[in-house]
């Protein structure tokens, strides 16, 4: 199953590497087809090469949009080399064995990410370049296709090793990479147009990734798993920068999301936030006067809980701040940024893993979410609803006071970051209490409030945080009963959408227990 390569068809827009792999080939005896860019450098740098257009006997036309696509061309990436017939029609039409083709394609993705006009991204959609990976990978057979500058060096390993030769095991893993790369391509087409004509969901696009790493095991260790990354650029786990610590695994990436999702909902105006996520839910979310003070109040949400926990900053990682989180075992820290002394800090902690970020992730920012089901997948826009005071309507007798309605908007938003049904105490911008993933609103009230309860014993506090505290739910009470309890624990004010058929039923009792409520007009379940 060897195959010797003595003919390379090179066709780069990314010239990274270029020269040297043009070099390495020619010392190898492998003739060089080239089209013009690609052509232009190799020859500038002494390369030999043949252009394209002499082999097709067309020029390249068209602005470029047509270049390799030919008979000549295609032909020389598709004939089977063991066929007769094949091998007839190449010698009857003056068609070339091609036995590798190097292409990486016009920079798509990059365009969009920069923000470029609608025809500017027409025109970096590339034709001729998948069509010949697409042919290539097809004939891998015979064909070697390289569609990634980190293949090069493997290639020419692969070439000494054998003599010239490549083996099948390789091409096909080849092949693999080069479809993987044309499906993430055209899903980056597909959903850029999509967003291009603001269509409203569900959207009819083709969804894809790049493989971003291939993890040790899934959720469990009995399960594979791989991380993939979908090309928006967007800040948080997948584009961050490891700066220390073990290889991510997948709870660990899944819990870090959720952790920085939640305090990307802090703008750094609102002053400096953490949040510590076990099991995607929060242990802690707090603001505070510092970062150190943030996490200290965060950590004392559930110190219990905290433990092997992710962490999410608002704010560049400090050093008193890293020190403090080194005080237990903490699984991640992610931040946009870190200071030397915070880096110095946490390098003491080798297996504790460090994540920076180009910035925090604004939550007003649109996206899609996705989800799986038995044979198929769902796909919604990103939960961006974000309410403000504006918004807010009073329902009850009695006013919430401004210190209040503070941490009713800060108890809003870590709901909007809970499992549902989702219940929060807040109490001076820190939360007390949080019921994450009941089946019913009334035991996620009452888990939280055991919760804080414990908490209290557990320092020593004359009272449970929740008395005056603010309480969020999720979605709206659909009796009394869970209302009831949260003001049992101790609960002064409420937030919550309002929209139930028994609103009214709730706040009479809301009137009753002296409480104060408004209602959003927006839910924020997450299942
Ligand atoms: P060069 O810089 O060598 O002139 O162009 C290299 C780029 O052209 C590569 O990204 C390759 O995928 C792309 N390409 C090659 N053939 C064709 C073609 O026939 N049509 C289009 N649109 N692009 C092509």
């Amino acid at each position: 199953d060897l195959h010797k390569v003595a003919r390379a068809l090179i066709s780069v827009s990314d010239k990274t590497g270029l020269i040297e792999l043009g070099e390495a080939l020619a010392a190898r005896g492998i003739e060089i087809l080239s089209t013009g860019g690609s052509a232009k450098a190799l020859r500038e740098a002494g390369v030999a090469v043949r252009d394209v257009a002499e082999v097709t006997e067309f020029p390249e036309m068209m602005d470029g949009r047509v270049k390799t696509l030919h008979p000549r061309i295609h032909g020389g990436l598709l004939a089977l080399r063991d066929n007769a017939e094949h091998r007839g029609a190449m010698k009857g039409h003056g068609i070339p064995e091609i036995d590798l083709l190097v292409v990486n394609l016009y920079p798509f993705e990059e365009t969009v990410a920069k923000g470029a006009d609608y025809e500017t991204c027409i025109e970096n959609i590339d034709i001729g370049g998948p069509a010949m990976i697409r042919a290539a990978a097809k004939n891998h057979g015979f064909v070697n296709v390289v569609v990634d500058v980190a293949d090069y060096a493997p290639l020419l390993a692969e070439l000494d090793a054998n003599d010239g030769a490549t083996s099948y095991a390789f091409r096909q893993q080849l092949a693999l990479t080069a479809y993987a790369r044309t499906a993430a391509y055209d899903s980056a087409v597909s959903a850029w147009m999509a967003g291009a004509l603001d269509e409203a969901a569900p959207r009819r696009r083709a969804f894809a990734g790049e493989l971003a790493q291939t993890l040790r095991y899934g959720e469990n260790p009995h399960q594979s798993a791989s991380f993939y990354r979908d090309g928006s650029g967007r800040p948080g786990v997948a584009n961050a920068v490891q700066q220390q610590g073990k290889e991510l695994s997948y709870n660990n990436i899944n819990d870090t999301d959720a952790a920085f999702e939640l305090v990307s909902e802090f703008l750094p105006g609102d002053g400096p936030a953490v949040a510590i996520i076990k099991h995607a839910n929060p242990s802690g979310v707090a603001r505070g006067a510092t970062l150190k003070d943030a996490y200290q109040k965060a950590f004392d949400c559930d110190r219990t809980s905290a433990f092997g926990g992710i962490v999410a900053l608002n704010g560049k990682l400090d050093a008193e701040t890293a020190e403090a989180i080194t005080e237990i075992f903490t699984e991640v820290v992610i931040a946009p940024g870190a200071d030397d002394a915070a880096k110095e800090i946490f390098a003491k902690k080798k297996n504790l893993r460090l994540l920076t970020t180009s910035g925090v992730a604004n939550p007003g920012v649109p996206g899609l979410t996705y989800r799986q089901v038995a044979g198929g997948f769902l796909v919604q826009d990103k939960d961006t609803g974000m309410i403000g005071l504006d918004d807010l309507k009073v329902v009850t007798k009695r006013q919430p006071t401004e210190a209040e309605l503070r941490d009713l908007l800060f108890a809003w938003k870590v709901a909007k970051h809970v499992k549902s049904n989702a219940i929060v105490y807040v109490k001076d911008g820190a939360t007390v209490g949080v019921g994450a993933g009941q089946m019913s609103r009334l035991d996620s009230a009452l888990i939280a409030a055991k919760k804080a309860e414990r908490m209290a014993e557990a320092m020593g506090l004359p009272e449970p945080l929740t008395k005056g505290s603010a309480v969020a739910s999720d979605a709206f009470f659909p009796f009394a009963d869970g209302l009831l309890e949260a003001a049992a624990a101790g609960a002064s004010t409420v937030i919550q959408p309002g929209g139930s058929m028994r609103d009214d039923e709730v706040i009479a009792a809301a009137d009753e227990a002296g409480l104060a409520m408004v209602f959003t007009g927006m839910r924020h379940f997450r299942h």
